[in-house]
C-alpha cells in the first residue's frame, strides 16, 4: 500500500515538471491561443437576441481559445468587468455550442445587471437570466453540477411565478433588470485576453510528530496577456 502511494507520488511529480514546461511553453505563445470565429460570434449574437436583452444591447466579446487553455469539464467560461466570453475550441464539434453560449450569456447577463454571482457565478439571478430565455433544461443541469445552484434554480423558479401570478392582476407584471449605461463610456481593454493554468504543486506536510508525507496540490493560475 505504501509502495503503491509512493509510486503515485513520483507520477504525480514528474507530470508536475511537465505542467511546469507546458506552462512556460504557454505563456511564450499565449497570443496564439485565442481568436475570433465570425460563425461563433453571429451565433452568439443571435441566442443573445432571442432572450437576453441587456447581453444583446451590449454583447460582450466572444473568444474560441485551444482547449488546453481550459481546465478539465470546462465547456466556457466568462469575465465580468472585461465582459468576455470564452469558447473552448473542441466546442465547435459538438452539439452543445448553442447551450454554451446561452450559459455564458446568462453569466453576462447577471453581470451587466449587477446580480449575484453566488455558486460559483450560479445564483439565483443568474437562473432566473436563463428561465427567462427559455433555457429551463440547462438551468436544471447547472442545478445538479454546482453546490447551491439548485437551491438558487428553486429561488429563482419561485420568484418568476410569483411574478406570472402577479402579472395577472395588475398591468405590466414583471420587468427584467435593465442594464443603465455608465455616463462615462466604457472602453473594455479588448487587446487583452485571460490565459489561465493549472499547475501542481507538491509540498511537505508533517502529518504526526517527525513524520512527513508530501501531498499534491493543484492550483490556477490565470494571467492577463495581449491579444493579437
Ligand atoms: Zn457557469
Amino acid at each position: 500500500m505504501n509502495n503503491r502511494k509512493q509510486r503515485v507520488w513520483l507520477l504525480w511529480s514528474a507530470k508536475a515538471s511537465v505542467v511546469m514546461a507546458a506552462t512556460a511553453a504557454l505563456i511564450g505563445t499565449a497570443n496564439a491561443t485565442c481568436w475570433r470565429d465570425a460563425n461563433v460570434t453571429a451565433l452568439m449574437q443571435a441566442v443573445a437576441q432571442e432572450g437576453f436583452p441587456n447581453a444583446a444591447s451590449r454583447m460582450p466579446a466572444g473568444l474560441v481559445c485551444e482547449g488546453s487553455d481550459f481546465g478539465p469539464n470546462i465547456g466556457g467560461d466568462y469575465t465580468g468587468g472585461i465582459h468576455q466570453i470564452r469558447i473552448p475550441q473542441w466546442q465547435l464539434n459538438g452539439t452543445g455550442l448553442r447551450s454554451v453560449l446561452a450559459h455564458e450569456l446568462a453569466h453576462a447577463e447577471t453581470w451587466l445587471t449587477g446580480g449575484s454571482d453566488a455558486n460559483h457565478g450560479h445564483s439565483a439571478d443568474f437562473m432566473r437570466a436563463l428561465l427567462r430565455a427559455g433555457w429551463g433544461g440547462e438551468a436544471q443541469r447547472v442545478g445538479q453540477q454546482f453546490a447551491g445552484a439548485q437551491h438558487a434554480l428553486d429561488q429563482a423558479r419561485a420568484s418568476l411565478a410569483g411574478d406570472a401570478s402577479a402579472r395577472g392582476q395588475r398591468q405590466g407584471g414583471y420587468q427584467p433588470p435593465i442594464y443603465t449605461p455608465p455616463t462615462t463610456t466604457y472602453t473594455p481593454p479588448t487587446v487583452m485576453v485571460q490565459v489561465c493554468h493549472d499547475e501542481q504543486i507538491t509540498v511537505v506536510r508533517q502529518v504526526r510528530p517527525h513524520f512527513f508525507a508530501p501531498a499534491v496540490m493543484t492550483r490556477r493560475i490565470c494571467q492577463w496577456v495581449p491579444a493579437q
